[in-house]
């Protein structure tokens, strides 16, 4: 059972920050900037902890009587917007928070409606003439360009008998709809309970507990779910363990030409890992480009034109993965026409781009492929996975040269490439690199993509 308990700064430690990274960088390099506890220095509830310390007495004037409870401060990211300071009077309960301003207002107007609300209900538990408090922090994340999330931990006090506990609750909202989420608006059609046994089972509860699902919060990871009141303890499930039971989020996603993209590219397949690499995009979002070689189509007719339909782009790696170089002008149009008609055959797709075996060009090649229609794509970053066969070194070989407008030269044939994919897809996106095809890649470049030219990155 992976389970776990974590306190004040291991959860910073957890949420990895987003991070764009220029060609020269590396992704050991951790960015400075990604993990301030809280926007703009410290914040009310840590200044005030400050003060107090520093003199128990001398701030009292300063501050509003009665005077809330010190919370804790929650030194969690805050990676959605800005952070600003709230306080209003609820009855005989003040409220103090920190609290985000962003871009989504019903996420913003969420959370200030969740401290309303508890502080409503606290008042509703306290004896006539009794004072309290609800101070709260917050985290946000910003979990793949689209949606957002946030955790908020309060703390409950009153002027009496009652014991400080805590409070919390997450919200999570999609940019594009402006909206925020309902899990089952994530949650594909009759899993469900899928997901109800799988949280219980990990979480070593009962499935028909309502609290399992009561603080769920989605991450550049997956889906995580706070168990306590005070948020100090979750269980998480990953994206690639949710396949199947959670709504693939990114695919409708438009790019954003001011933001990294990189396109993965996947040559001389269709094969039986092909599928893997399709599960993976469908549940991070993202698309790729297959070069495929056209005597394997008739092989895979599924696979291409599931591929297409999901919004991957098919280039052409001529029909029997010829050295293009060698061959008679007819002979180049032969090698290019055929996979091209198999593809409109199996996938009812026209291809833009051909991908030479071995990335063999000449002026003939180029001018033949113009004089078709067609552009040349080869690779800024080889990954040399048909030579390793090993998932960690396609990984790092990916990784440590990733950079914005790369092209990425893969093979679908192999099992360690499928399996690399299991990290690199993800990884990437949490980087904020956009996985797009080469066609996308390549129209952002300065003159757009022309047929009969070679490109290797944008
Ligand atoms: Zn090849």
């Amino acid at each position: 059972m992976r389970r776990w308990t974590c306190l004040g700064l291991a959860l910073v430690l957890l949420f990895s920050a987003i991070w764009l990274p220029g060609c020269a960088q590396r992704p050991s390099e951790a960015s400075p900037e990604g993990r301030q506890p809280l926007s703009g220095g410290a914040s009310d509830v840590e200044l005030q902890q400050e003060e107090a310390a520093a003199s128990p007495e001398g701030v009292q004037a300063e501050l509003e009587a009665p005077q809330p409870p010190a919370v804790q401060p929650v030194p969690m990211t805050q990676e959605y917007g800005r952070s600003d300071s709230y306080s209003a009077q609820e009855g005989a309960i003040e409220i103090r928070a920190n609290h985000p301003v962003g871009d989504i207002a019903a996420l913003d107007q969420a959370v200030l409606d969740w401290l309303t609300q508890t502080a409503q209900a606290y008042q509703a538990e306290l004896e006539e003439g009794e004072g309290g408090s609800l101070t709260a922090d917050y985290g946000s994340y910003e979990v793949n360009g689209r949606e957002v999330s946030a955790l908020v931990v309060g703390t409950l006090g009153g002027s009496h008998a009652n014991r400080p506990r805590n409070v919390s609750a997450t919200f999570n909202a999609d940019r594009e709809t402006g909206e925020v989420l309902k899990l089952e608006d994530l949650v594909v059609e009759g899993q469900m309970d899928t997901l109800r046994q799988m949280a219980a089972q990990r979480a070593g509860r009962d499935a028909g507990d309502e609290g399992l699902f009561s603080r769920w919060l989605l991450t550049s990871e997956g889906l995580r779910l706070y168990l306590d009141d005070a948020a100090q303890e979750y269980v998480e499930f990953t994206y690639l363990e949710l396949l199947g039971v959670l709504l693939p989020r990114l695919r409708e996603q438009g790019i954003d030409p001011d933001k990294p993209m990189i396109a993965l590219t996947f040559d001389d397949g269709p094969s039986q890992n092909t599928p893997h690499i399709l599960d993976l995009f469908a549940a991070f979002g993202g698309k790729a480009t297959f070069f495929v070689v056209g005597s394997r189509l008739s092989a895979y007719p599924d696979t291409l034109s599931r591929a297409a339909s999901e919004g991957h782009e098919i280039g052409i790696h001529t029909w029997s993965h010829t050295n293009l170089t060698t061959l008679s002008v007819e002979d180049i149009k032969a090698e290019i026409m055929n996979t091209q008609e198999a593809v409109q055959q199996y996938a009812g797709v026209t291809c833009a781009a051909v991908r030479p075996p071995g990335g063999s060009v000449n002026d003939t090649v180029k001018a033949t492929a113009g004089e078709l229609g067609f552009s040349l794509v080869n690779w800024s970053i080889d990954t040399e996975d048909w030579k390793t066969r090993d998932a960690d070194a396609t990984y790092q070989a990916i990784m440590d040269q990733a950079c914005d407008g790369a092209i990425v030269l893969c093979h679908d044939l192999y099992e360690s490439t499928a399996s690399a994919m299991d990290r690199v897809i993800p990884e990437l996106i949490a980087q904020g690199y956009q996985l797009v095809t080469v066609s996308e890649l390549l129209s952002y470049s300065e003159d757009g993509m022309q047929p009969g030219r070679l490109y290797r990155y944008r």
